[in-house]
């Protein structure tokens, strides 16, 4: 840890992170849009979405799923998030941290101190949120690239098809017998993805 740097925003930053960047300048707006998304956004709302509906459970005060990270496909729950919005760890994988951690990991950007950050802007854009400052050189750079930017377009499709299932499918689910309820509710879930491509489509093709 770096104490002769400047701010406190790149304190909080270096600290957080234990990554310095050359620059002052660039360290106070990387620090700055990484604070906003973890301000905004709770860690279980990220979870939530890269997790589907319905896959997060709660035990005790813990939310637990299995694991929506890329590279660790199981089949128990180890993935965990804690209450207080006090982050997430994955048992199985031996990972974990805050909200930008997590959308940093799920989407692929590289663990060096601009990566974080890119994935915080990514995070800000995806729940709805401004970006602090002007887009940097470097973010302009990650949108380009293909494999994060194929992540964040799959990670958009399970957003229109989160509520596509919630607004169309949930009301109609809720009113079923018991007994066939499941199935039914895997069979909205699936073609929920499908209506989410298609409107992910059109909205690109506007
Ligand atoms: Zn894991």
């Amino acid at each position: 840890m770096k104490q002769e740097r400047g701010s406190c925003m790149t304190e909080v930053y270096t600290r957080d992170r234990g990554v310095a960047t050359a620059n002052p300048q660039e360290d106070r707006g990387v620090g700055k849009i990484i604070e906003a998304a973890k301000a905004l956004i709770p860690t279980i709302d990220l979870a939530d979405l890269l997790c589907g509906p319905g896959q997060m459970r709660r035990v005790g005060d813990r939310w637990v799923a299995r694991c929506p990270l890329p590279d660790h496909d199981e089949r128990t729950a180890s993935f965990t998030v804690y209450p207080g919005d006090r982050g997430w760890w994955c048992y199985g994988c031996g990972r974990g941290g805050d909200v930008v951690d997590l959308a940093r990991i799920a989407w692929g950007f590289p663990d060096d101190g601009r990566g974080a950050a890119e994935a915080a802007g990514f995070l800000l854009l995806e729940f709805g949120h401004e970006i602090p400052e002007r887009k940097p050189a470097w973010f302009r750079r990650q949108e380009r690239q293909a494999p994060i930017r194929d992540r964040i377009e799959q990670t958009r499709v399970e957003h229109i098809r989160l509520l596509v299932f919630r607004l169309l499918w949930m009301p109609w689910l809720r009113r079923l017998p018991e007994d066939i309820r499941e199935e039914a509710t895997a069979d909205a879930w699936a073609e929920s993805r499908h209506t989410a491509r298609q409107l992910y489509g059109q909205r690109r093709g506007a």
